[in-house]
């Protein structure tokens, strides 16, 4: 894409509304863009970053057996009045013309199970798992972490469905490994987690992928060794690594990028979804859910990922790899030279970004890649022509090198 193409422009200001880092540097790089607390546009730059994160996120649910689905946001009152969660404090309400009142999703339990009572019967049936990548709303009592926490947001929500707790425990486990690799391939797997948390009133444990931040709201106590941490609301009871029952874990402050939660059979009871087993009986379904949520993993990854100048994205959710510029007098020779690597660098299959703004300062070109934060900087210019080269630097380390355009095509592409 050409620079002069995107109708938005980085600012130099940070917005004074905004406490985190990432919310402040989303903004002046123009990838996410505030109308009211909690509820953020997103723009160019910043759909690519979403659209990468919600592929890794699609292709490891897809391993695992997920199959997606689009569930609708109005919901009908009735369906939280079975599971009694008509009155949780988050929901947000609206109405027909009629008067009969709905909800708008904050999840999706009181819809999937009806959903699946629909085609599943027998244990011949089990398991399923259904997921969806879908807006959530959410009255926030708080909504000032930037996309952290958003009254409107992007969720992966999966359910699972088993005839057996031998084969949702399997299951679990299977999910558990998913969000390892997702979070891994997103760049936060060093900082991030497994973290034991409540499982409310119907299990042991839920377990949220707590990835260590002090922009984050949670606390943590992590035990290294282990990989694995204890969220404070639990800390009571488990004052012990679960694991190795080391008690020396540091203390830590942490967003939850994404949570595993084992259900029992509590929304498979309030709607009577059963199975019949291989002896005709009728039995109760066990169920599981998964969460993840897209906008705050973005934010996350910007927050645990930037330096005074701006951001640095891992490659795997960079909105380009390759932030193409000139340097020095733009003559009309130089000019075409750029916009022929820029014709080059795609032929080969590489996402450019091409900065060809020559009406705009040199320094400001190069102080808004920084900001905008892509992998890959290519420059070119008299001085590297000469050399018969481009002058190429990674945003992750200082240095750079001159390769011809050959060697430099196969670099990134080698990565
Ligand atoms: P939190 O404790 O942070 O409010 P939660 O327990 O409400 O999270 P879930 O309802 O299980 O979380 O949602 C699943 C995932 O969706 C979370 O792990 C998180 O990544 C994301 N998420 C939850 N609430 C928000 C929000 N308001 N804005 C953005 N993402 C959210
Ligand atoms: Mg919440």
């Amino acid at each position: 894409m050409k620079q002069s193409h995107l109708f938005t422009r980085t600012v130099r200001e940070a917005p004074k509304d905004e406490a985190s880092a990432n919310a402040q540097l989303l903004i002046r790089a123009g990838f996410i863009d505030k109308l009211i607390a909690g509820v953020y546009s997103y723009l160019p730059l910043g759909l690519r970053v979403l659209k990468n994160i919600e592929r890794i996120i699609r292709e490891e649910i897809n391993a695992v057996g997920g199959q997606e689905v689009l569930m609708p946001t109005l919901h009908p009152t009735e369906n939280y009045q079975k599971t009694g969660r008509q009155s949780i404090d988050v929901l947000f309400q609206t109405e027909l013309k009629n008067g009969t009142k709905l909800f708008l999703g904050q999840s999706h339990e009181e819809i999937v199970v009806p959903l699946v009572q629909r085609f599943v019967q027998s244990y011949k049936d089990l398991p399923v798992a259904v997921y969806q990548i879908q807006t959530k709303f959410r009255n926030e009592l708080r909504a000032k972490s930037g996309i952290f926490r958003g009254r409107e947001f992007l969720m992966k929500d999966l359910y699972s469905f088993h005839a057996n707790q031998k084969d949702f425990d399997a299951y679990y486990e299977t999910l558990k490994q998913a969000y390892v690799k997702i979070f891994t391939r997103c760049g936060i797997g060093d900082a991030t987690f497994v973290t034991h948390a409540s499982g409310g009133t119907f299990s042991k444990y839920s377990h949220e992928f707590q990835t260590v931040t002090d922009a984050g709201e949670d606390t943590i106590y992590l035990c290294r060794k282990c990989r694995i941490a204890v969220n404070r609301e639990i800390r009571p009871e488990t004052p012990a690594c679960p694991q190795c029952g080391g008690i020396d874990a540091e203390e830590k402050k942490s967003i939850e990028v994404g949570n595993i939660f084992p259900l029992k059979t509590k929304f498979s009871d309030a709607f009577g979804l059963k199975f019949k087993d291989a002896e005709g009986n009728a039995c109760p379904i066990i169920m599981g859910c998964y969460g993840i949520g897209l906008g705050r993993l973005m934010g996350t990854i910007a927050e645990i990922s930037h330096d005074e100048q701006g951001i640095i994205w891992p490659e795997s959710v960079a909105p380009f790899t390759v932030h193409l510029l000139t340097a020095g007098k733009a003559s009309e020779s130089l000019i075409q030279k750029a916009d022929d690597l820029y014709a080059t660098l795609q032929k080969n299959g590489i996402d450019v970004l091409y900065d060809n703004r020559y009406d705009t300062q040199a320094g400001a070109k190069f102080a808004d890649a920084d900001l905008i934060g892509i992998p890959w900087r290519i420059v070119i210019s008299e001085k590297t022509i000469e050399k018969n080269g481009v002058e190429i630097k990674k945003r992750n380390n200082g240095t750079t090198t001159i390769l011809s355009i050959k060697e430099a095509i196969t670099s990134i592409k080698e990565r």
